[in-house]
């Protein structure tokens, strides 16, 4: 008979201590931007709308938000580092001085091809901030602008990341470990 796969959640990063570190990169940003007339504040989704909602909170500048949605072509694609948008932004981003947010920066495909993407789009400045950044699985070179943590290569969960849809609402993070059980 086939044993059962049970998952095992090992804690990483607890909620007072992302909390603690999202309240520091939103004061970091609003010295940042504090000459800005105005801030787009760009999550990708789904991963990062729990980052961003706490993110946002903590800014005392002229912003609006926005989303967008991106995937690799095909299944076994992800190397090949062919991306898709699959949901666009709802308005224009001329003139506006963006901040891209993400849950995790990985293999920097993700962030290269959006990077592309916004800039012919003519904003004022374009810069990134992710949660999380995992530098060492990188396969095109990429330096996020704002950087919450930075964590070994392990999969992680939680506060936003999921595994296989689950997980996203815990409120703090985790390395997700597939364990026969
Ligand atoms: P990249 O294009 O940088 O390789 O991928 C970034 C995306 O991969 C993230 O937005 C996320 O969806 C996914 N990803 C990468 N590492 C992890 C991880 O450890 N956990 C989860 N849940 N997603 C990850």
């Amino acid at each position: 008979m086939n044993t059962p796969v049970t998952s095992q959640l090992q804690p990483l990063l607890n909620a007072t201590t992302i909390q603690e570190r999202v309240s520091a990169l939103g004061a970091q940003l609003n010295a940042d931007y504090v000459q800005s007339e105005a801030v787009r504040v760009v999550g990708v989704l789904k991963g990062a709308w729990i980052f961003l909602a706490d993110l946002v909170r903590q800014l005392d500048l002229p912003i609006s938000c926005d989303f967008l949605g991106v995937s690799s072509y095909g299944q076994a694609t992800t190397s090949s580092g062919v991306m898709r948008m699959t949901t666009d932004l709802n308005d224009p981003i001329a003139g506006l001085d963006v901040i891209l947010v993400e849950d995790i920066v990985d293999t920097g495909l993700t962030m290269r091809f959006l990077l592309k993407t916004l800039a012919l789009r003519e904003p004022r400045s374009i810069r990134t901030c992710t949660l999380l950044d995992k530098p060492s699985r990188r396969r095109v070179p990429f330096t996020p602008d704002y950087v919450g943590f930075t964590i070994p290569d392990q999969f992680v969960v939680g506060y936003g990341l999921d595994w296989a849809g689950a997980y996203r609402h815990l409120p703090y993070i985790a390395i997700w470990q597939p364990q026969d059980g």
